[in-house]
């Protein structure tokens, strides 16, 4: 890994910015000013304070996202005090936790000298924001008045994060949020296509090639295999198929994914909420709300949840496979032959 490059686009860094890992609008709502970073920080490096936890980035890169950040804090602060949020808000705040965990993950490497040398990231903020099927479980938690407020994050320091950086837990003042995002996370069972067996077929330029499974147009409970929510909890879901977009056509089954998507074009899928742990996952409209408010409930094992969690995903061999060939480019036009051959 080169010496210094940018967190969003993995280039040198142009016009030397810092970015803050963790958004400094979230220290100040956390009252983390004077806090150090968190005790789960690999033991050989240096404690530091969250205003000082930073990473290189382009100044373009780092702009390029201010519209986010202002975007999801406010989305943040209805979460916070238990309002109502949109579909689209929603999608805004699983693209926020998209930067977050993938900024972590880079800078454990950078931070970290072991892993500087043992992992070769293929994708960086850029390339991962809004690009897999994710999902975003959010707990109130029962805490005292005078420990209501912090910043913590579980997950990230183990072995399958630093080389599959699909899942983490954070918790803000009193909220829990467990974040999941990878391939074919939840599209098969919200009815969505996936797709099937991928193969680079040129090494050169990373083409791969899939075969295309179209949905059954119906949502299928559990919508993650292995993965129960909390009765007290919220879930959205939301499935992404880029690669698969440009296949598109009047068929009965892409009717279903057009209707529940947020923009069919760009393979873009719609927000769906869960309500605890009930079979009732229903799509969100993009200006539907959704209703927050929800029983508090004690302290999770924060750990066991997101690696039980992480085994759950992890074990799907396929999504690892697709994780490792993300951030590398997708021949549209190949896929979509693929998939009028296999009609005819
Ligand atoms: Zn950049």
């Amino acid at each position: 890994m080169s010496e210094k490059f940018c967190i969003f686009c993995g280039g040198k860094p142009e016009k030397k910015n810092r970015e803050h890992v963790i958004p400094q609008w979230l220290i100040r709502m956390t009252g983390r000013e004077k806090k150090d970073v968190f005790t789960h920080f690999p033991e050989d490096a240096k404690h530091m304070a969250f205003m000082n936890f930073t990473f290189p980035a382009c100044e373009k890169c780092n702009s390029d996202y201010s519209a986010l950040e202002i975007a999801a804090k406010a989305v943040m602060e209805k979460v916070l005090s238990g309002g109502k949020i949109t579909g689209t808000e929603a999608s805004v705040l699983m693209d926020w936790f998209d930067k977050v965990r993938i900024g972590l993950w880079l800078s454990w490497m950078y931070y970290d000298p072991k892993l500087k040398s043992a992992v070769q990231p293929h994708f960086f903020i850029n390339s991962r924001v809004g690009t897999c099927d994710r999902m975003l479980n959010i707990r109130k938690l029962n805490l005292a008045a005078d420990e209501n407020k912090g910043i913590l994050f579980m997950g990230t320091d183990n072995t399958w994060f630093n080389y599959c950086p699909s899942a983490f837990t954070m918790v803000i003042n009193d909220y829990y949020f467990m974040n999941a995002s990878t391939n074919n996370l939840v599209s098969r069972n919200l009815g969505f296509p996936i797709m099937r067996k991928p193969e680079i077929f040129d090494q050169d330029t990373g083409r791969f090639c899939a075969d295309i499974e179209m949905g059954n147009q119906r949502i299928i409970s559990p919508v993650i295999k292995g993965f129960v929510p909390h009765p007290e909890s919220v879930t959205f879901y939301q499935p992404m198929y880029h690669e698969i977009a440009s296949a598109k056509d009047d068929s009965p089954s892409w009717q279903y994914i057009t209707e529940r998507s947020y923009d069919s074009d760009n393979g873009v899928g719609g927000v769906f909420f869960q309500k605890g742990n009930a079979n009732n996952t229903r799509y969100l409209q993009p200006q539907s709300l959704a209703n927050l408010k929800m029983k508090a409930t004690v302290w999770p094992d924060l750990e066991s949840d997101i690696l039980k969690f992480q085994n759950v995903i992890g074990d799907r061999t396929f999504l690892q496979t697709r994780e490792t060939l993300l951030g590398m480019s997708l021949n549209k036009k190949y896929l979509a032959a693929l998939q009028q051959a296999k009609q005819k």
